[in-house]
């Protein structure tokens, strides 16, 4: 008993190590242990670890730093960082709610959802529409919304009932297959749901722009999203999108969605929002929403303890600072390019790299029994598992992409997601552990270089 941690930790056989320090891309152990974090541990610090700046700011602010309850109060540093997202927000956003993580930002935007169509005298409208491989969040509503079977299935007894529809997977898609590139049929496959639903039931459509580690790195074709805001107008049905991971400078612009020039109702932030220097997510609404509201009772039923909590905003404007002046919201383009450079070299080396994939620093890579057929590994050879290992014995941090779904389990990919700040020489030293890492899976797993 007395040896025993005292945290209910996630897996109750595996105490992580503890993490005692980080600076820049590198964080270490008590036993002095270094890791290049190539994953931003979930994504989510994307100015670096160690920032200490942000820290001394908090200090030195801290005798104005009180706790206010968000319904009887506010205070300026919420109203300053709102005004600085939207400053930097797909021009048509007009309104930011903030919370504390990802899953409730997503939760409350289906609830904003709902509220929006009772407001306009729509109250049939309540259902929401999300895509297989996809993750929205871990709660009972938010994992309703996740096309992540491995994660739902304990669980399924209690979920609500969301229709997932077609992911934009070109790598394993059965219509390009046949059509030899995307035909966009998995947009039409949204209208093909909303009206299986009845559209006078359907309130919303929750899509990740460029996906996460469900699918990490699809990048859907460029008339993808112009097609699920035609389709999303046409039937009346919320378009949000889930920037929870890919927004906030991550694709290498500060709104992953303006790449497709479309405008959704509502976009949800968190990770690199404040970079993990304080749980901090947000909702950012649209115009058309809160006009909705503004005309109508202008009361969101709703409200979190902890939504915009003074601390957590001024540790997201010292964060929001921090990347204009570096220009990190832009930067992940240009180290994106030469990973992806880097990458496709290494393709030529390793035959298991069957699709490499992704925008600015959210970088997939899939793996392959067969190049040719596109055959995955059975899973119980645990290739991903086995990638993931070797990179740590070489020190290096990358997150396990989840089983495909719909290889029914099957299928191996990984995550390349490193913080904003990541050098050259960094990326170099990702490359080289990966290189000899795959050869090292390869041997134990008997493929053929
Ligand atoms: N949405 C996306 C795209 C995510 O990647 C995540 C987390 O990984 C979430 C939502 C949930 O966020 P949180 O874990 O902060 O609740």
């Amino acid at each position: 008993m007395k040896n025993r941690p005292a945290v209910f930790y996630r897996d109750l056989n595996n105490v992580p190590p503890t993490i005692v320090r980080g600076e820049g891309c590198y964080i270490e152990d008590s036993a002095g242990r270094r890791y290049l974090d190539a994953s931003a541990n979930a994504g989510v610090v994307a100015v670096g670890h160690g920032r200490t700046e942000i820290a001394r700011a908090l200090a030195e602010a801290g005798d104005r730093v009180t706790f206010v309850y968000n319904a009887t109060f506010t205070h300026p540093w919420q109203e300053e960082l709102a005004r600085a997202i939207l400053g930097i927000a797909p021009s048509n956003m007009a309104g930011v709610y903030f919370v504390s993580g990802g899953s409730e930002a997503n939760e409350s935007a289906w609830k904003l959802a709902r509220q929006y169509h009772v407001e306009r005298g729509k109250a049939s409208k309540y259902k929401s529409i999300s895509r297989w491989q996809s993750y929205h969040g871990v709660t009972l509503a938010t994992l309703s919304l996740s096309g992540r079977p491995s994660w739902r299935n304990l669980y399924a007894p209690l979920l609500l009932p969301v229709t997932h529809i077609a992911p934009p997977y070109e790598y394993r898609c059965a219509y390009c297959r046949s059509s030899g590139g995307c035909t966009l049929q998995c947009a039409d496959d949204l209208e093909r749901a909303i009206l299986q639903e009845g559209p006078e039931t359907v309130a919303a459509f929750f899509a990740e722009p460029v996906v996460g580690t469900s699918a990490t790195g699809l990048v859907p074709h460029p008339e993808y999203y112009g097609c699920v805001r035609e389709i999303c107008d046409k039937y009346d049905v919320l378009f949000v999108a889930d920037e929870v991971l890919c927004g906030y400078g991550r694709t290498g612009m500060p709104f992953a969605i303006s790449a497709w020039n479309v405008e959704p109702d509502i976009i949800t932030l968190g990770k690199a929002l404040a970079s993990g220097y304080a749980p901090l997510a947000a909702m950012v609404v649209s115009e058309k929403v809160r006009e909705v509201f503004a005309q109508g009772t202008g009361r969101f039923v709703h409200g979190l303890t902890y939504s915009g909590t003074p601390s957590a905003c001024f540790v997201g404007l010292q964060v929001f600072e921090i990347m204009q002046r570096e220009n990190l919201f832009t930067r992940p383009a240009e180290v994106g390019a030469i990973l992806m450079g880097m990458l496709n070299q290494l393709a030529g080396r390793h035959a298991v790299i069957g699709d490499i994939r992704g925008r600015g620093l959210l970088v997939g890579i899939e793996f392959v029994a067969d190049r040719r057929t596109r055959e995955p590994f059975p899973e119980r050879v645990g290739f991903t598992s086995r990638v993931v290992k070797a990179l740590r014995d070489r020190d290096v941090l990358v997150a396990a992409g989840v089983a495909q779904s719909n290889l029914g389990g099957h299928g191996d990919h990984i995550q390349l997601s490193p913080p904003f700040v990541v050098s050259n020489a960094e990326i170099e030293v990702l490359i080289a552990a990966l290189d000899t890492s795959l050869s090292e899976v390869e041997s134990q797993t008997g493929v053929k270089e």
